[in-house]
């Protein structure tokens, strides 16, 4: 790990983890697996239609105040103001809830699933009494089949055709074909076409950033807030679906569609999503795109303009 600390972990909500992520990684974010966290909720609370509620409150992205009435309405409406359990992942709602996890980079994973499906296949056959050797050739079996289905992804991206140009924006997604992995370039085509559904409109232009107000077509839902650099090397949307997974969400597609661009733009290029990721220095991968609010992008741009502007007045005098 070169000393370096994981950004994000994903855990079952085991205690003992999580005391000692606190001591031992405490800049790290740490996140609990929905599905775990949905499981308690069904062992807890024998309401009809609870999970379905609490689902909204794990995966929806509301802002800060919004989710806070939404939890009090769920309380008020199955009458949960006694539950231990309810008041306790209220306590832990950081660590659970997409509204305040956005922006930390989990790349698309909410819960332990990929991990459990290999804890899974080494307790298949697992006996007490095993001997060692057959253990360590039972694990080997494991890392093969994994092995197999990398291989199995490289295949398909490299020697199969993805069939594109069959969303609205034939230029993004020709070029989305070429960078990313088959897998990815699915999830990117999925958010291009998402785009189709939303409407926008230039709202004004800042210094270095022209601001788009993204909607949803006859909506009346908050509008997204999408900036977009005059130079093109920094384009940030409000909901940081971006820097929670990886990928360019559909309001950004949407932005780009109405001022006309081609390009796939390069600072939307997450490294670990390409084809050739395994080609790419190792210390240059993870450097995900920190979330500074969009608002802040536009004052920190002035200030490095200001501070240009100040060093050539000095150079001058
Ligand atoms: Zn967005």
């Amino acid at each position: 790990m070169e000393g370096k600390m994981p950004k994000t972990v994903l855990t079952d909500g085991c205690l003992s983890m999580k005391k000692a992520l606190n001591k031992v990684m405490p800049e790290t974010v740490h996140r609990i697996c929905s599905w775990h966290l949905l499981k308690n909720a069904i062992f807890h609370i024998h309401k009809t239609g609870f999970t379905k509620e609490f689902k909204k409150l794990i995966f929806r992205y509301y802002s800060n105040s919004e989710w806070e009435d939404n939890w009090k309405k769920l309380k008020d409406a199955y009458n949960l103001s006694n539950n231990i359990w309810f008041n306790e992942q209220y306590a832990t709602r950081h660590k659970w809830a997409d509204t305040f996890l956005r922006g930390h980079f989990f790349g698309g994973a909410r819960a332990t699933g990929i991990c459990e499906s290999m804890n899974a296949f080494i307790k298949k056959d697992l006996e007490k009494g095993l001997p060692l050797w057959m253990f360590l050739r039972h694990c080997d079996n494991g890392v093969a089949a994994l092995r197999y289905n990398e291989m199995a992804e490289n295949y398909k991206t490299n020697m199969t055709d993805p069939c594109p140009k069959l969303t609205s924006m034939p230029n993004i997604e020709e070029q989305a074909a070429s960078i990313f992995t088959r897998k990815v370039f699915n999830l990117v085509k999925a958010e291009i076409k998402r785009g189709d559904k939303y409407s926008c409109s230039k709202s004004e232009i800042l210094p270095n950033y022209d601001l788009f107000l993204v909607s949803k077509y006859m909506s009346n839902h908050p509008k997204r807030k999408v900036f977009i650099s005059h130079d093109e090397e920094d384009i940030r949307c409000d909901c940081y679906w971006f820097e929670t997974k990886g990928i360019p969400c559909r309001h950004i597609f949407a932005s780009m569609k109405h001022s006309n661009k081609g390009n796939f733009p390069a600072c939307l290029i997450n490294s670990r999503w390409m084809k050739d990721a395994k080609d790419i220095d190792p210390k240059s991968v993870g450097k995900e795109r920190r979330c500074p609010h969009p608002n802040a992008v536009q004052n920190t741009r002035m200030m490095e303009k200001k501070a240009q502007r100040d060093k050539k007045v000095e150079r001058g005098s």
